[in-house]
């Protein structure tokens, strides 16, 4: 290992995350088949009755624009989460590494990622995605799944292992590690598989043990009813400001990441807000 560890490595999902619009629901919604069908595909895989990847694919063959017209209209209309450009200036400082795992397409990422935060971050941050084939004339096209076996189309667990053997890590929380720090940032379904790597990684069943890793889950998104259900531990985010704040407190100030853990917190709240619901029906 070299002796030059950055303190920590940022794995992040792009769509509803970095970006504040999804832009695979955005194509869908507007140029596809419309809204209210695809929350009836996302229910089913929400409830594990169809697999993400199958329902993606039935969301994005609805949409008939040639590709480069839906990276255009995307270009006009996804707007850049409003703290991420310092949180990138930051990492990029303490030379902590961004990596983008995402359940999009590069191409689209790419343009996105060039667009809102610059070209110099495109040579920064390291994007692991699907792709996309476009026929000859241009007009045709669709996914290509990095991981077409896995029920995710892209597991993102596996892109994050792969990752840290590429780059020399054994799991990132091993001694000879040196307690290099994890976090994962999400909002979706499609961040199960990587929010539940990070929690097996962190060995949390030994309370004694302090967390090496920490799960970032969107306010009021998918991701924090999952990791409520499965017992996932998360920490909550508005946007990437939030981010940034607690980051610093674990790595400036050494604050122990267990104390950031809100499951039990953000599940009575719920709780509390499902009940005010009711009572006002
Ligand atoms: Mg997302």
């Amino acid at each position: 290992m070299s002796t030059d560890l950055p303190p920590a490595i940022v794995f992040t999902d792009w769509d509803g995350t970095v970006t504040l619009q999804d832009s695979n629901d955005y194509l869908t919604d507007n140029l596809g088949m419309g809204q209210p069908a695809r929350l009836k595909i996302n229910d089913l895989i929400f409830d594990n009755k169809l697999s993400f990847r199958d329902g993606f694919k039935e969301m994005l063959e609805s949409i008939p624009t040639p590709f480069n017209e839906c990276i255009e209209y995307l270009l006009k209309n996804v707007k850049l989460d409003p703290g991420f450009k310092e949180f990138y200036k930051f990492c990029h400082e303490r030379n902590i590494p961004i990596v983008v795992v995402s359940s999009g397409m590069t191409p689209i990422i790419t343009a996105l990622l060039t667009n809102l935060v610059g070209q110099e971050a495109v040579s920064k941050i390291e994007i692991l995605s699907n792709d996309v084939r476009i026929d000859d004339n241009g007009k045709n096209w669709e996914i290509v799944f990095k991981d077409p076996d896995s029920h995710f189309g892209h597991d993102k667990s596996k892109s994050i292992l792969n990752y840290l053997k590429q780059h020399g890590y054994s799991n990132g929380t091993s001694d000879d590690d040196q307690g290099i720090k994890m976090f994962y940032i999400g909002d979706g379904v499609s961040d199960k598989s990587g929010a539940e790597l990070l929690a097996k990684l962190s060995d949390s069943s030994d309370p004694t043990k302090d967390l090496q890793s920490l799960l970032f889950a969107k306010h009021g998104k998918d991701l924090i009813k999952i990791c409520i259900r499965d017992n996932i531990p998360f920490t909550e985010f508005n946007d990437f400001g939030d981010v940034l704040n607690k980051m610093k407190k674990i790595i400036d100030d050494n604050d122990s990441i267990n104390s950031f853990v809100e499951n039990s917190k953000i599940a009575k709240e719920s709780e509390e807000l499902k009940n005010v619901k009711e009572s006002t029906k």
